[in-house]
């Protein structure tokens, strides 16, 4: 669209975006500092700098408090046994928050205490329960936010599978249909078996990176990308021959350098970054899906990418991806997976078959996936993609995108894309893959507890009536355990060729496995003469 001119990867746009306007926030906020610091120098006892405000996120490997400063400090941090402590002292500080406001369940902290020594020293003291290995860093102010002293504290790896335990169990709990510590299938299932084609999701990012903020400064895309994750997660995790894995399942920073490695790990066969996007006008909407693209290089988006790593924490970023020169966001890790060869063409069909999927949703920006470039990351083998799913600098958008009805809309749309895209070309020795080979189109479904028949409808994208009549049922009610054959199953999406110089039509049909009948039928041809740069549709196979 005219308003954003160039079709590059969204992130680094994102991250210009970010950027440019807000420096003039940033000049006012310098002032507004200085002029607090002159106030400050009058009055009779001060320190050089203020904690203001202390903030906690859990992940499932460690434990992160950020201290928002009113000033860059100098610090110093140790740690004590019997009981196990971390101890930071800040120079020349004070303290404005109440430690007592923080909540710290879930966490190895049992107590926060502090207190302030001659000369202003201010020492802060964390109780726990469990050694930890405490890592920390000072982040300069950024767009969004002032001085910080990051303190993350990682479970020592004797605990970290207690931890993981009791995360998982956590998440049982409350979501029985999420396990985010489950093995994927494909690892666990003996040899034999047909395995579940595993999806990894990703929500960008979470915890010290709130990602973009809405038009009413509210809204966060942090915590929309996780609802949406989830959703897609709930969606595929129904589906027979499908394993969702959560790359991040709460309100916790996952390094970018993670996020990549938590899906190899779980051998992923497709990852999946979510995001919502930004713009500097309210006007921008519609919906994004990226893939990188080795052939159409594009100097532009390097230059972009690689000025984003400089500005990195103006997004949000936080230090130890920092220290690491890693990127800032989701993006950078979906174009490292997309450089080879093959996983950038499976990433732009996957993409393909997920916009022909979501199109009767949501507005789309461009209905073709955009491919951008980057010649300086490695090259992983998992195929990609990244979805913008509106904006939340669109009031219109953003209110939309933030109700879990249309979260769950969007995710499943997703979801059905996702299936074609797999159903097209399932990974050898998967469930999807048998089905294929034995003509089983695969949305035969399996009542769980708690489903209805209009669930399962909508679930599948069908109606109660089309379920009846296919299943010759009387009543509504179903049964757990009952098998549903679902009509029509998962349409595969319509295809394209352009034609090649050499290419004939009937090389043509056996290279998609369709019949010559039904690709002169669809594409009206009464004779079998093709022409170069012709454009065929390819049927359903
Ligand atoms: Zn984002």
């Amino acid at each position: 669209m005219a308003f954003r001119p160039t079709p590059l990867t969204s992130h680094p746009i994102d991250a210009m975006a970010l950027v440019r306007p807000r420096f003039s926030r940033l000049r006012v906020r310098c002032r507004a500092l200085l002029l607090l610091l002159c106030a400050a120098a009058a009055t009779p006892v001060s320190y050089a700098a203020e904690v203001r405000d202390l903030r906690l996120w859990r992940a499932p490997d460690h434990t992160r408090l950020v201290f928002d400063l009113s000033a860059g400090v100098e610090y110093k941090l140790f740690t004590l046994d019997a009981p196990e402590r971390v101890v930071i002292d800040i120079a020349d500080s004070s303290l404005a928050t109440r430690l007592g406001d923080i909540e710290f369940e879930d966490s190895p902290i049992t107590g926060l205490r502090s207190a302030t020594r001659d000369g202003g020293l201010l020492r802060v003291v964390i109780d726990l329960n469990t050694k930890t290995q405490p890592k920390s860093f000072t982040l300069e102010p950024n767009a969004e936010q002032g001085h910080r002293l990051v303190v993350d504290l990682y479970d020592s790896s004797d605990e970290r599978v207690a931890t993981a335990l009791s995360v998982q169990d956590g998440s049982e709990r409350d979501k029985p249909e999420r396990a985010t510590n489950r093995v994927a299938s494909n690892a666990a299932t003996p040899s034999g078996e047909r395995r579940d084609i595993v999806v990894a999701i990703s929500a960008g990012h979470g915890g010290e990176d709130p990602g973009g903020i809405g038009y009413d400064g509210k809204l966060q895309e942090k915590h929309i990308t996780l609802r949406i994750a989830r959703a897609l997660y709930d969606y595929l995790d129904r589906m027979p021959g499908y394993a969702p894995v959560m790359v991040r399942d709460g309100d916790y920073y996952v390094k970018l350098s993670r996020r990549p490695e938590i899906a190899r790990e779980r051998r992923a066969d497709l990852f999946v970054a979510v995001h919502t996007d930004w713009y500097k006008t309210s006007r921008a909407r519609g919906l994004t899906i990226y893939a990188l693209s080795g052939d159409r290089a594009d100097r532009e988006n390097a230059r972009r990418v690689a000025q984003k790593e400089n500005t990195a924490d103006l997004l949000g970023g936080v230090g130890s991806d920092l220290s690491l020169g890693s990127w800032d966001d989701d993006v950078a890790l979906t174009l490292v997976s997309l450089q080879m060869a093959w996983s950038m063409e499976q990433s732009v069909i996957a993409g393909s078959r997920v916009l022909d999927a979501v199109g009767g949703i949501t507005r789309l920006r461009k209905t073709k996936v955009q491919q951008a470039s980057l010649e300086v990351l490695k090259s992983p083998d998992i195929p990609s993609i990244l979805i913008e799913t509106g904006y939340l600098t669109n009031p219109e958008e953003a209110k939309r995108l933030n109700t879990s009805s249309f979260q769950k809309q969007l995710a499943e749309g997703i979801g059905r894309g996702v299936m074609a895209y797999f159903y097209d070309a399932p990974p050898e020795g998967s469930l999807v893959a048998w089905q294929k080979s034995n003509g089983v189109i695969p949305t035969s479904y399996t009542v769980r507890r708690g489903d209805s028949l209009s669930m399962i409808a909508q679930r599948f994208g069908t109606t109660m009536a089309a379920i009846k009549k296919h299943n010759s049922l009387k009543s509504d009610g179903v049964q757990i355990g009952q098998v549903i054959k679902l009509p029509g199953g998962v349409e595969p999406a319509a295809r394209e060729h352009k034609i090649q110089s050499g290419e004939t039509l009937s090389g043509i049909a056996a290279r998609y496995r369709v019949s010559l009948a039904d690709l002169r039928r669809l594409n009206e041809l009464r004779a079998d003469r093709i022409l170069v740069g012709q454009v065929l549709r390819i049927p359903a196979s």
